[in-house]
């Protein structure tokens, strides 16, 4: 097995979770590692449930915040082992997210007596089908290991805070005509011909910009697929343009299907799938403390992410950690030492 020293420093820890491979669904042997890190630690309590790991200090602070990262990666693409290059580290999941995760395992090994009890979360499958994620599973099976006042996801945000994410919608707009042969068009009615008007209107549409907690969400309402037709010589009966409308966390996923209904009043519109938006709740003492000892500006998400599952659970949540997000997933990904060590330090001064 693999072993972990999490009293290197948070370069050398990096590498060496770069180089366990942990591809979604095969975090067993890194999930083992951390484990068997963790374990050792006595100022701990560490429990497992399948591939994630929780870990707990208990002194009794007045508040309690969860530190977390996911331990999966995309799949490789010629990008293990790491390699140091000048400044930066290289190799799969330096940026996304290895770099934070080595960070929160340092502060879950230094910090002995951290001035607020500290829950580390890492967890699996966070890069595939949303229904395994392992945060996802432990907030659905396990909610009072998540239960704290604040928690800060480790995500690559280029040591920036970003708070709250977009709610998404799917829905299908539903265009009927009238089938016939197109020798006798007239005889039928286009669906397809039918999509332009949803479509113009899709394209006039001036989405909003909605202040939440001093951050502004830029919302969004575009045509993201459409599917009619069938065959060569037949007017269509049928049309669907599926929507995705991106919305900002003042509204919840009802009242975000409510509004792509009344945008489209004289059509069906069926609801596909949504997850819901996350407001910043930068207002918070824990995460107004936070902002302060990171000393970084605060920015919203655009984007869903697992920030989401703690706003459900009645948790603010935020993204902070090293690696410039428009890396992830990317073959050449890295991050940068800079920033690795830049949050280890504002990390440690947030819970010193
Ligand atoms: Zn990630």
């Amino acid at each position: 097995m693999s072993s972990l020293d999490l009293h290197s420093d948070v370069v050398t820890l990096t590498r060496a979770l770069v180089d366990v491979s942990s591809v979604s669904g095969d975090e067993r042997a890194l999930a083992d590692a951390v484990e068997a890190a963790l374990s050792g630690l006595g100022h701990l309590r560490t429990q497992r449930f399948g591939n994630t790991l929780v870990a707990r200090t208990s002194l009794g602070r007045a508040e309690r915040v969860v530190v977390a990262g996911h331990l999966d990666t995309v799949p490789v693409a010629d990008n293990l082992p790491s390699r140091q290059v000048g400044d930066r580290i290289y190799g799969l999941g330096a940026c996304d997210m290895k770099g934070g995760v080595a960070v929160a395992l340092r502060l879950a090994a230094t910090l002995v007596e951290p001035v607020r009890d500290v829950t580390y979360v890492f967890y699996d499958c966070e890069e595939i089908e949303a229904e395994k994620n392992g945060l996802g599973r432990l907030s659905r099976e396990h909610p009072d290991t998540l239960a704290a006042d604040f928690a800060v996801l480790m995500e690559p945000s280029s040591a920036q805070v970003e708070g709250g994410c977009q709610g998404t919608l799917r829905a299908e707009i539903i265009l009927p005509g009238k089938r016939a042969h197109s020798a006798r068009a007239w005889m039928g009615e286009n669906a397809i011909h039918a999509a332009a008007e949803v479509l113009a209107r899709l394209a006039a549409y001036e989405p909003r910009q909605v202040p939440v907690d001093g951050l502004v969400y830029r919302e969004g309402l575009n045509a993201v697929g459409i599917t009619g037709g069938v065959a060569g010589n037949v007017i269509p009966d049928e049309c669907r343009i599926t929507v995705n409308y991106r919305f900002a966390p003042d509204r919840s996923e009802d009242e975000a299907f409510a509004h792509v209904r009344e945008t489209f009043a004289e059509y069906a519109v069926e609801r596909r799938d949504s997850a819901p938006a996350a407001a910043p709740g930068l207002s918070r003492p824990a995460a107004a403390a936070f902002v302060a000892a990171v000393e970084a500006e605060p920015r919203p998400k655009f984007g869903w992410t697992d920030v989401a599952r703690f706003a459900e659970l009645g948790v603010p949540a935020v993204n902070y950690g090293p690696g410039e997000s428009a890396l992830a997933h990317t073959k050449d990904e890295f991050v940068e030492v800079a920033e690795l060590r830049r949050c280890e330090e504002r990390m440690r001064a947030w819970l010193s």
